[in-house]
Parts: structure tokens; sequence; C-alpha cells
């Protein structure tokens, strides 16, 4: 029995049942076509006293449990879906890797490239196929940069759902392959991602079918959520800092909310501050952290590809999280971002795709400004597989 009880507009603030598929607050996402970040996005509450009571009761039961097992029952008390709903394929419990030698003591790397997809949205993807499970829905529909594709593409096939696809014609080959060797739709856009974010919202409306659009249904975020939660679980407490490479700013929002659901359900009263970086072209969650006005990106262009955008879907929510968290957002260049990836691989052993090397890239911006203290405790979400896209290094090699 999930402990999930509703959802609550993130704008409006009021409450719908948990049991209706909806996507946006009805109310604030009334006029909502895309182009703009969403309004009303909707966030998950769930019953805190009961979750706070289960995990007592674990720890009291198993006080010897490994974090295997502690990040398999944070997972279960705070999924809006019972977990016998999810795709056989695992995801998630990614390694929390010490980064040795890269500028303090306690850094540590998040390494979700090692995803059955090869990136952290197949986080995402998994609870979204288990809500289509659940309903009895044989088609999901997504617009994608490439990973949310090739994520939804694999774990849909796990669980014999039809995937939809729009992307970009110039997405990375291997994301593309991906898609189609798992045997999704695939609908190539000749334009930007943000064109695709608008057709696959058209497509939706059209067919019978559940739209994972980055941050549009809910349960897009509340997946992403999953690896704070393994944080919480890996460390034994939360970090003071963590470093998110962000595009739509949905990673980032996830993040936040397993952390406000841990601080609801009073299992944790220490907040890491939420560290946004993004390529310099496609800054709009930055120039919104310090302006408090926003505006679209000017255009997108930038070896990143999966934090390429011009609209970010979470616009509203990443601004708010970077505010309250005491974060802030970083820019980083392509010149930077590629060095760091460089870095990565051949002083820790891990290959990641350009967008999760700016995660590194800003940490050692805010390092060289003072920001960083040598005793901080601190975590890079290195979100993506390098695998992914070696045209990006390979004139360098
Ligand atoms: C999608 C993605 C991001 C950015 O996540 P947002 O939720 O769009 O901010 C970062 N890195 C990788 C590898 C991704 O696929
Ligand atoms: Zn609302």
């Amino acid at each position: 029995m999930s402990f999930f009880q509703y959802y609550r507009c993130s704008q409006c603030e009021k409450e719908y049942d948990s049991q209706h598929l909806i996507y946006l607050c009805p109310e604030c996402g009334r006029d909502y076509s895309a182009g703009i970040p969403l309004p009303g996005i909707l966030e998950c509450v769930f019953d805190y006293a009961s979750i706070a009571q289960a995990w007592a009761d674990f720890i009291k039961e198993n006080p010897d449990a490994g974090i295997e097992r502690r990040i398999h029952k944070l997972c279960e008390i705070f999924s809006p879906v019972d977990l016998e709903h999810y795709p056989n394929l695992p995801v998630g419990n990614s390694p929390l890797i010490p980064g040795t030698g890269l500028g303090i003591k306690n850094l540590y790397l998040k390494f979700d490239g090692l995803n059955p997809s090869g990136s952290f949205k197949d986080r995402a993807s998994a609870l979204m196929v288990a809500e289509a499970k659940r309903r009895g829905i044989k088609e999901i529909v997504t617009a994608s940069t490439g990973n949310a594709a090739s994520s939804l593409a694999a774990l849909c096939a796990a669980s014999g759902i039809k995937a939809v696809i729009f992307a970009p014609a110039n997405a990375p080959k291997a994301k593309l392959v991906q898609i189609k060797v798992h045997g999704a739709t695939l609908n190539l856009i000749n334009g930007s991602y943000d064109d695709a974010y608008k057709e696959a919202m058209k497509y939706s409306l059209e067919h019978d079918c559940l739209n994972r659009n980055t941050a549009y249904h809910p349960f897009t975020i509340e997946g992403k959520k999953t690896a704070g939660l393994e944080i919480f679980a890996q460390l034994g407490q939360l970090p003071d800092y963590i470093f998110v490479p962000t595009g739509d700013g949905v990673i980032l929002s996830g993040l936040a909310k397993a952390f406000a659901d841990l601080l609801a359900a009073r299992m944790t009263d220490h907040l890491p501050a939420l560290i946004a970086a993004q390529a310099e072209s496609s800054d709009a969650i930055c120039s919104y952290w310090e302006t408090g006005i926003y505006q679209d990106a000017k255009e997108p262009k930038t070896v990143a590809d999966s934090i390429s955008v011009k609209t970010p879907a979470a616009a509203h929510l990443a601004y708010r999280v970077l505010h309250e968290s005491d974060g802030m957002g970083i820019r980083v260049n392509d010149t930077e971002i590629l060095a760091a990836q460089k870095m990565l691989a051949s002083r820790t052993g891990i290959f990641c795709e350009p967008a999760s090397a700016s995660a590194l890239a800003a940490f050692f911006q805010a390092k060289e400004q003072g920001w960083i203290k040598d005793n901080s405790k601190v975590v890079l979400m290195i979100t993506g597989h390098g695998l992914k896209d070696i045209e990006a290094v390979k004139d360098d090699t």
C-alpha cells in the first residue's frame, strides 16, 4: 500500500485526488500551451507520519540492514506507485564513488550512467511505466533530447508497452540507435528539443496514452527523487552541496522533493544546497535565479546536448529550489565541460557524457571562488554515460 495521499499544485496549493490521472493543475495549467515553462506543476503529498512509522519499524526490526536494503525500503515507502508494478529491469541504486584527487576530501560522484539505458532518466521512466501498467495504459509518448527517449524505449520494452518518441534529428547517434533497437516508434524532428516537446504534447492530446514529457506528469519528478533517497542512505546523512547538471530543472526538482519528503517525515534536519550547472548558451535557470525574472535562453548551442534547453519545463520549480536550498546557478562553457569530462575519465575511471561533466566544471568554479570549504561534503550528479556520445570527444583522442 502506497503512502501517497494527494496531489498539490506547486503554484496555487489546491489539492487533487491521488487516484486521478492528471498532469498540470487544472486551474493554473488551464490555458497552457507548449512554449513556456510549465505552469501549475503538481507535487505528490504523502502520509509522512505513517512513512516515519514504517521507517522506524524497519530499522527496529532490521538494525543491521545494509545500504542496499535501506535504499529498497526508502524507495518503497516514498513511492507513489506500489513496487509490484515497476518494470523488471532494475533501475537506480547507482554507486556513490569517492572523487579522489579532484580537490576536496569529501567529494562523491553519484554515477547514474550505470543505469540500464545509461542515464538518470531511467528513474523517471521506470515510475511512468509502473503507472501505465497500474492503469492498463498501453502506450507512452515523450519528447527528448535523446536520453529520456532511449530510457523510455528500454523500460517500455521491459514491460510490453509501446513507446512513441519525438526527438531532434541531430541527437547523438548512440541515443537514436538505442531508441530504435528497443523497438520504439521514433519521430525525428527537424528542429530543437523545444519543438519536440510541442509535438509530443500534441500527440498525447490526440491519442490514448500516457505523456512522459519531463515535469508534465508529477511522477517524472517523483521518479527522479529516488537518487536523493539513495544519497541519504549511502552517506547516512545528507551532504552540504549537490551539483546538478541542469536543463529542464527536473533532476534538481526531484532531488529537492526527496529532501523535502525526508524533512517532512522528520528523517533529516539538514538540507543540502542545490547548485544548478548549466551550459553558457542554455542558461535560462541561472538567469532566472539571478534576476528573478524568467526569460528563455537565447540560443542553446552546446556540446552538452542533454542540457540544451531554451525553455526549461520546470523553470519555476527550479527557481524556488535554488532559492529555498540556499543554492545557486553556475554557467560553464564547452571548453570547461570537455576538460572536466576528460579529467574525470582519466582520474577516476568514470566516463560520463558532456552534460554530466558540467557538474564537475561547476564544482571547480565554486571551489576556485572559495564557496566550497575543504571540509564540505559534496556530491556531484554524474547523470549519463560517456559512450552515449563519443563524437563529443573523438577529435581529442
Ligand atoms: C536530462 C539530463 C540532464 C538534465 O536534467 P533536467 O531534468 O533536464 O535538468 C542532465 N544530464 C543528463 C545526462 C540528462 O540526460
Ligand atoms: Zn494551481
